[in-house]
């Protein structure tokens, strides 16, 4: 079995941006484009960031047994991770980085155990993550205090993951995620 990276983090800590980093100096890992019934936003392109799919075909997806894990993450809205996309990385001899919330990351380790690495982000503080999230005009007044509220619940989880990594300046960030990828990988 290759190797895994799951990286999981509240809504706006910038789990995105470390993840992104990480796919561009490794090119032995590959992204694990989940499928979501939430509307793409303006730069995101559908079999990119996500496969992005209706409530009928999610919950057809669902029946079929296609999912190896998935959520409703906010109210209405569903993620999940396909056995296909994890077959399709897996036949490219290539290791796995998952983006994914909270309870999915821990599904996810408790599947994959000593081959995944779980890293989890932390925002220096919880103001900083609001403001991030406030910053990146991706949500309207009701998406963003879903968002909030379940942050404050996700940060409780932080000890359940093998490694944190508080997000502050962000060059810094890219450092140490390259450092615990690449001592992971060797
Ligand atoms: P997530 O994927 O965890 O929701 P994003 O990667 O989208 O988070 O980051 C949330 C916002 O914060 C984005 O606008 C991003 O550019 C910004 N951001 C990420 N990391 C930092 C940082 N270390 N310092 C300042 N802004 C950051
Ligand atoms: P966003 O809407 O900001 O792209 O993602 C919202 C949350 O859903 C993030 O925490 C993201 O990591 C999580 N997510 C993305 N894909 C999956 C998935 O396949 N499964 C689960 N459980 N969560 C996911």
């Amino acid at each position: 079995m290759s190797k895994m990276i799951i990286v999981t983090a509240p809504s706006g800590a910038g789990k995105t941006t470390i993840v992104k980093h990480l796919l561009e100096v490794f090119p032995d890992l590959s992204f694990s484009i989940s499928a979501t019934t939430r509307q793409p936003r303006p730069h995101e392109k559908n079999g990119k960031e996500y496969y992005f799919i209706s409530n009928d075909e999610f919950t057809r997806k669902i029946e079929n047994e296609e999912f190896i894990e998935y959520e409703q993450v906010y109210e209405n809205q569903y993620y999940g991770t396909l056995h296909s996309e994890v077959d399709r990385v897996w036949q490219e001899g290539k290791s796995i980085i998952f983006d994914i919330d909270v309870k999915g990351a821990l599904n996810l380790k408790h599947l994959y155990g000593s081959n995944a690495l779980s890293i989890f982000i932390k925002p220096p503080s919880f103001e900083i993550l609001k403001e991030r999230l406030k910053n990146r005009k991706t949500e309207n007044k009701t998406s963003l205090s879903k968002r909030i509220k379940k942050a404050q619940f996700e940060l409780t989880f932080q000890d359940k993951f093998d490694k944190v990594l508080v997000n502050d300046v962000l060059e810094n960030s890219f450092k140490e995620a390259e450092n615990l990828v690449r001592s992971f990988l060797v």
